[in-house]
């Protein structure tokens, strides 16, 4: 018996299947449509029509509290890196590598796929707030499968309560009536602060977010997603504590949509 369950468990690790109970937290990741849309890329209205203009979910993402070595996480080896390099009027080649981090955990269980029957009653909400912008499909549940698949197999919820969670959170704080509250209205032509925007969210939620930027057509920096930390149980917010790497600056814009 107890080889049994040894053999089960090399051979998840070798199939490179991550366990559910490894992270620390989640980010709750909101998105500002406008930001999303006037990009060089632009955007698509999923066939549900325009979605309206507040903050959409884009995921809720399981994360460790400190990036490990790609190689401790189960079939994720380290990267190869070939260079050329001239020597002595030659090129040759110089192979070395290139330690991965992981910062969270994906991909945990790709025979678990979302069924649309598991999530049927809350589709109707899940439209209003999780709505799709791409242009590949005007078709939302394919977002919601790609989010369930990367980041939802890796929550240790179950497909009905890992969208409800994220819903009921998204609930609890209306992020645009947060920020015009401060006086941070969508415009084409104003700047705010970042730094109003994050105290803004800060004050109402009673946590500190972190934020990221994008750029718009003309290059411009703007606000586009907002990410809230939440504690395991995916009920709780608590302060973000990672700094996040991104194209913010200190003055950014809010788009219209
Ligand atoms: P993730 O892999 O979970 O970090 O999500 C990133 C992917 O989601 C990228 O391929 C994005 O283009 C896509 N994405 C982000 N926002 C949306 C959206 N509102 N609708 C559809 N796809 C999106």
């Amino acid at each position: 018996m107890k080889l049994a369950v040894v053999a089960v468990a090399a051979l998840l690790l070798a199939a490179g299947v991550a366990s559910a109970d490894e992270f620390d937290f989640f980010y709750l990741v909101q998105q500002w449509p406008g930001s999303f849309c006037d990009t060089q890329a632009g955007c698509c209205f999923p066939d549900t029509g325009k979605p309206a203009a507040e903050f959409g979910i884009h995921g809720l993402w399981p994360n460790y509290a400190k990036c490990r070595p790609a190689a401790a996480v189960a079939g994720d080896d380290d990267d190869v890196v070939v260079e050329m390099v001239v020597d002595g009027g030659a090129a040759v080649e110089r192979h070395h590598q290139r330690r991965r981090q992981k910062c969270w955990p994906e991909y945990c269980n790709d025979g678990n796929k979302l069924r649309p029957w598991e999530i049927k009653d809350l589709v109707a909400e899940l439209d209003a707030n999780w709505p799709t912008l791409s242009c590949k499909s005007g078709k939302s549940f394919e977002f919601w499968s790609y989010e369930w698949k990367k980041h939802g197999t890796c929550s240790g919820m179950g497909q009905h309560g890992y969208f409800a969670a994220a819903l009921e959170l998204k609930k609890r704080h209306d992020l645009a009536a947060v920020l015009a509250g401060a006086g941070i209205v969508p415009s084409d032509d104003e700047s705010y602060s970042l730094g109003s925007i994050r105290d803004a969210i800060a004050a109402a939620t009673g946590a500190v977010p972190n934020l990221e930027c994008n750029r718009d057509a003309a290059g411009e920096t703007q606000l586009f997603q907002v990410y809230q930390c939440v504690d395991r149980s995916g009920k709780k917010l608590v302060d973000c504590q990672l700094p996040m790497q991104g194209k913010c600056r200190d003055k950014v814009k809010l788009p219209t949509f």
